[in-house]
């Protein structure tokens, strides 16, 4: 059956992506980012693409009229380096959220799909590299992420209100670092494999030999590759069972130095490594405990790290090489 989906954020990374694959299984996809569409990281003329500021209520009244699915994929959100930094700009997406639910409910729109975050969970369950996957419930007690992940989890909560209140059907994922080609890799809001990628490029164009890595490369981390995002993301929203927040990761733990290893590995150089201690680096283990996804989906991220960063690299390289 064709669906009417709507994806705020559509100019951005993963709503790029979830656009496309909307429209190859044949939706109609109304796309719409805050972002002049000439900056829009994929655009596509079979879509209806919109240019809205989605934190005003009237855009999101705009947005969502008519239409039977609602994406909410946007957010002012970046790396470590941009979150550190604009915890009010973070938190100012709460606007985006609040007013497209309240948008989505008066419009009688058929499912509402929140993409949250794995900053969500409560620092104190993250304070050891050799962290054990995080559950669901370890969001709780709350002490997420500073700014963005409090704005993840305000708005994760309201969601289920406007469920139970108003009879909303909301899906909500929390994403662990996604990435894949076709994403920011530079500019200061670029996350970490598109930023090792873009550092071990850079220091293989200008025949350099080494690169500076954020934190001791301890920390650890999963990466879980675009396409499992957007299988998870609709699965998850299809769902009958999936009535509360989900984790959406590949459960592949990396320390940050074996997450350079293979990208020095795809590109056939090893580099002297300068590790920056004052630079932000966030906490120091996290993975995606994914126990619940297995039960609920039979199904869990499963792309691995070399695999889905090779792709990443190439697109990086591309992009990097036309503009030299
Ligand atoms: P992205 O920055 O590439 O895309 C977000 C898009 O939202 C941008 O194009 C931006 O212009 C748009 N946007 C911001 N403010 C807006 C507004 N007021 N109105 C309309 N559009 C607006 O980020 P992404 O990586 O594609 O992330 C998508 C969603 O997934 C975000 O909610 C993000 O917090 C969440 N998430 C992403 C990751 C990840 O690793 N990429 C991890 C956890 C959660």
């Amino acid at each position: 059956m064709v669906e009417k989906v709507v994806i705020g954020g559509a100019g951005g990374f993963i709503g790029g992506h979830f656009a496309g694959e909307m429209l190859r299984r044949g939706h109609q996809v109304r796309a719409v980012d805050i972002k002049p569409m000439d900056e829009w990281l994929q655009r596509f003329p079979k879509a209806e693409n919109l240019q809205l500021d989605l934190r005003l209520k009237d855009a999101c009244e705009r947005a969502t009229a008519g239409m039977d699915h609602v994406y909410n994929l946007a957010a002012d959100m970046g790396g470590m380096g941009f979150i550190e930094n604009n915890k009010a700009l973070c938190m100012l997406s709460v606007l985006i959220n609040t007013h497209l639910l309240m948008a989505a409910r008066d419009a009688g729109v058929k499912r509402f799909f929140y993409a949250s975050s794995a900053c969500v969970y409560a620092a104190n369950k993250q304070t050891d590299p050799a962290v054990t996957g995080l559950q669901e419930a370890d969001a709780y007690p709350a002490m997420p992420e500073d700014g963005y992940g409090w704005e993840k989890l305000f708005s994760e909560r309201m969601c289920r209100h406007f469920s139970e209140d108003f009879g909303l059907v909301t899906r909500v994922a929390r994403f662990h670092n996604v990435y894949g080609p076709e994403g920011t890799f530079d500019g200061g809001r670029e996350k970490a494999p598109a930023a090792i990628c873009r550092k071990v490029i850079a220091a293989k164009l200008a025949n350099k030999a080494e690169i500076e890595i954020w934190g001791d490369g301890h920390q650890t981390r999963s990466f879980t590759y675009i396409d499992d995002c957007l299988h998870g993301m609709d699965q998850i929203m299809q769902s009958s069972t999936i009535t509360f927040p989900i984790n959406l990761g590949s459960a592949e733990k990396v320390s940050i130095n074996q997450l350079v290893d293979v990208v020095e590995a795809i590109a056939g150089i090893k580099l002297k490594r300068n590790y920056n201690l004052s630079a932000p680096k966030g906490v120091n283990g996290r993975n995606s405990d994914n126990t619940l996804i297995q039960k609920l989906l039979a199904w869990e991220p499963s792309t691995p790290l070399r695999a889905g960063m090779e792709k990443t690299y190439a697109w990086i390289y591309d992009q990097m090489a036309k503009r030299n």
